[in-house]
C-alpha cells in the first residue's frame, strides 16, 4: 500500500510498493545502542536486512508502505538530516598511515555546510593521508592530509563525467582549510547555475576564476 503522506526519510524502491530508510550516520559512526535499535526494526518488522551504500550510510530495505512511518518512529532520525554529504576515513584515531585528524576535520565540515544554501548537492570526502580512502580527488571538495597539514580540492566528481578536482590549498591548518572551503562555496553559490555541480561549475568557469576569488 501507498502511504497517503509519505514520512520524511523515506525513499520509494524498485516497484514502488516497499521503501527504505537510512538511519543517520555520521561519518560512517554507528553507535552500539543505534545498532541495538537498527537490529530490532529489522527482526520486529521482518525485513530482508541492512545494506550499507556506497556513501557510508545503512539502508534499511523492504519496508512495506503501511509500515514505514511506524518504522521511522522506531529508528529516530533517518534520511539526510545534515544538509551535506561528507565521508571520513578514520584518520589518526585509528589508521597508522595517517598524518591529520580525518574524523575531527570532517565532523567540523559537516557542521559548517549546515550554514550554506548551495545550488546543487555537495558530496565531500576527508582522507587522513594520500591513499586518499574517502576519495577526496573525485568529491566536490576534497581534503588530503600531509605531514605539514591539509590539501584542499575542489571540483571533483567521480559521476559518469569524471573529474580529478583541483587543488586550492596546501599544507593549511584545520581552521585554514575550513575558511579556504567557505570562500569557494561562497564563490561558486553565487555564480554556479541551478543544479550545477561543482565540477561542472569549474569546468566552465575556469579554475583561475575559482582560486581568484580565494
Ligand atoms: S586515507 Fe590514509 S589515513 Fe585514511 S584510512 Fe586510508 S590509509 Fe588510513
Amino acid at each position: 500500500m501507498i502511504p497517503e503522506n509519505l514520512p520524511k526519510g523515506a525513499v520509494a524502491q524498485r516497484g514502488g510498493t516497499l521503501y527504505s530508510v537510512r538511519p543517520r550516520t555520521p561519518l560512517g559512526e554507528i553507535s552500539a545502542e543505534q545498532l541495538n535499535v537498527i537490529n530490532s526494526v529489522v527482526q520486529d518488522f521482518n525485513l530482508p536486512g541492512v545494506r550499507v551504500t556506497a556513501a557510508q550510510r545503512l539502508s534499511i530495505r523492504g519496508i512495506p508502505g503501511e509500515k514505514v512511518a511506524e518504522v521511522i518512529e522506531r529508528l529516530g532520525p533517518v534520511g539526510e538530516l545534515c544538509h551535506y554529504y561528507v565521508q571520513a576515513c578514520l584518520g589518526t584515531t585509528g589508521c597508522r598511515l595517517a598524518m591529520q585528524d580525518s574524523m575531527k576535520l570532517g565532523a567540523r565540515l559537516e557542521e559548517f555546510l549546515n550554514e550554506f544554501e548551495l545550488p546543487a548537492k555537495l558530496k565531500c570526502g576527508v582522507s587522513g593521508c594520500s591513499m586518499c580512502c574517502s576519495e577526496s580527488y573525485v568529491r566536490d571538495v576534497g581534503l588530503v592530509g600531509t605531514a605539514k597539514g591539509w590539501t584542499v580540492v575542489f571540483g571533483g566528481n567521480a559521476g559518469k563525467g569524471v573529474r580529478k578536482g583541483d587543488v586550492i590549498a596546501e599544507n593549511v591548518s584545520d581552521d585554514k582549510a575550513l575558511e579556504v572551503i567557505g570562500k569557494v562555496l561562497d564563490f561558486y553559490r553565487d555564480n554556479a547555475k541551478k543544479k550545477e555541480r561543482t565540477a561542472r561549475f569549474v569546468a566552465r568557469v575556469g579554475i583561475e576564476a575559482v582560486l581568484k576569488a580565494l
